[in-house]
């Protein structure tokens, strides 16, 4: 017979292990973890690539050098993780146009000032759609133009790297108004992932490197969730049963939109619409490895852009010559619709489209890259994306219905970080926080059974 356990985690990643420490740590010892792949950490992994440990998901510490202290960059320190300052400042004087020449700083300057105008403008006239529709006593008629489209290629790649990556300059992101505005890459041969070891380490059996608690269960796929008043049970993909009071359930956004799980009886209709409302993006970052470099070098220089035709067509490029000197490795990043088109082919095809666009900018007699790695996150059944995207304007009801319980399931994951989701920090957050109500939910039961002995 299924053993029972007091709270079942669905996930190892960085919010599942963190809401799992804050629980163990509190006397809920008798959990366990249930991991669908054969490893820990989720959408934070490395991999060797090139003689050096490259991360696949997660790069940066986003938020560093401000009035509070990012608890990431904390961990990080605590394990001395190494780590290497990214300047994304000089990208936008160094975008390169189809006859491979770097465009004048004077006219990437005036562009990119003119696409943040344009988007603050696109803002602030959806702000006042909103409010009209709301009746807060806007006035439709107030309601400006649309700003024209970005069409030449180099407004559509500085609207790319405006929208796609970071939107600090329309609109304050939480992450660094309250963390500071400094990333850091993580450039360290022991992984990001290093951090997630760490913690782990706290509250489970470990030995040299490995984790050997039997409480951590990996390569099990939940595939079913039943759920009463009375307890959960969830059966995994090889026909394991698990019963507990509780279940976590870390997944993301984008395996609860898919079909992986079955909900017996089905999540409520407002859970529902809340699930399918969030944005799901793409981000895939293209490793390349090269017999020798050919770019320019220097801090200065370590981010590039290329101004194709078509809107994100191998956009971002960086050199990985500052935190790997000698590495000769380029990355590129692609986002969304492009990133799902590169999965669907093979790694050769892609290969192929980026030494075209390598050559444009650098010329033809350019080497070819002895090695490609292309991350499948859309097609991974255990991540069906990299993020969470929430739209810029806040909708606290949506987040909070994301992450509101259901019964006795709880929700935990970047995407339930109402100030930090699609962060490491906002996972490893919001596991602190669902671990954290939980405590409470169970000490209220306990103390509603006591009072219910009481009165017999
Ligand atoms: P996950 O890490 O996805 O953990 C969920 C776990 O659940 C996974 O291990 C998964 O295998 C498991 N699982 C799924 N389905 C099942 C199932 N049915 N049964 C059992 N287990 C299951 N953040 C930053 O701060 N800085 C960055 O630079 C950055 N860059 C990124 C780049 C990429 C390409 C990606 C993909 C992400 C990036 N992020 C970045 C975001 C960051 O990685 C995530 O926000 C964070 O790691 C999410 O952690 P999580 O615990 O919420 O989810």
């Amino acid at each position: 017979s299924p053993s029972r356990s007091s709270v079942i985690i669905v996930g190892a990643g960085v919010s599942g292990i963190s809401a799992a420490k804050i629980l163990a740590e509190n006397g809920v010892e008798d959990l366990v973890i249930l991991e669908a792949s054969d490893r820990i950490g989720g959408r934070i992994r490395k991999e060797d690539f090139g003689g050096v440990s490259v991360e696949l998901g997660a790069g940066w510490i986003a938020g560093v050098g401000g009035k509070e202290s990012n608890p990431v960059w904390e961990l990080a320190n605590q394990s001395d993780l190494r780590t290497h300052f990214s300047d994304y400042s000089n990208a936008r004087y160094n975008i390169y146009d189809r006859s491979g020449k770097i465009f004048p700083s004077g006219i990437a300057a005036d562009s990119y000032k003119k696409a943040v105008d344009s988007a603050i403008q696109q803002l602030r006239r959806e702000e006042t759609i909103r409010e009209s529709i709301r009746g807060c006593g806007s006035d439709v008629t107030r309601v400006t133009e649309p700003p024209s489209a970005p069409k030449t290629p180099i407004e559509l790649a500085i609207d790319f790297i405006l929208h796609d990556f970071e939107m600090a300059e329309v609109e304050p992101i939480s992450t660094f108004v309250d963390f500071g505005e400094r990333e850091y890459l993580v450039a360290d041969e022991r992984g990001y992932e290093y951090l997630l070891y760490k913690m782990a380490e706290d509250f489970l059996c470990t030995s040299e490197g490995k984790i050997l608690d039997s409480r951590l269960k990996l390569n099990k796929v939940v595939r079913e969730l039943q759920h009463s008043r009375n307890g959960v049970k969830v059966i995994t993909e090889d026909g394991c049963i698990y019963e507990a009071n509780y279940v976590v359930l870390s997944v993301s956004i984008g395996v609860l939109q898919s079909d992986l799980i079955s909900f017996r009886p089905p999540l409520p209709r407002w859970k529902m619409e809340a699930i399918e409302t969030c944005d799901v993006m793409v981000y895939t970052k293209i490793f390349l490895k090269f017999p020798h470099k050919f770019w320019p070098c220097g801090p200065e220089k370590e981010f590039f852009i290329y101004a194709h035709e078509r809107r994100g067509y191998y956009t971002f490029w960086q050199h990985m010559e500052n935190a790997f000197p000698g590495s000769n490795i380029l990355v590129v990043t692609l986002t969304n619709g492009e990133s799902k088109r590169v999965e669907a082919q093979p790694d050769e095809e892609t290969l192929k489209e980026a030494m075209g666009v390598l050559r444009v900018m650098f010329g033809p007699n350019i080497p070819n890259a002895t090695d490609i790695l292309v991350p499948r996150w859309w097609n991974n059944r255990f991540q069906r994306g990299s993020y969470s995207n929430y739209p810029i304007i806040p909708n606290p009801q949506l987040v909070q219905n994301i992450k509101a319980p259901v019964g006795r399931i709880f929700f935990t994951g970047e995407h339930t970080s109402e100030r930090f989701n699609g962060y490491v920090h906002g996972g490893y957050l919001a596991g602190i926080d669902t671990g954290t109500s939980l405590l409470e939910e169970i000490r209220k039961g306990r103390k509603g059974e006591i009072q219910n002995h009481l009165l017999e």
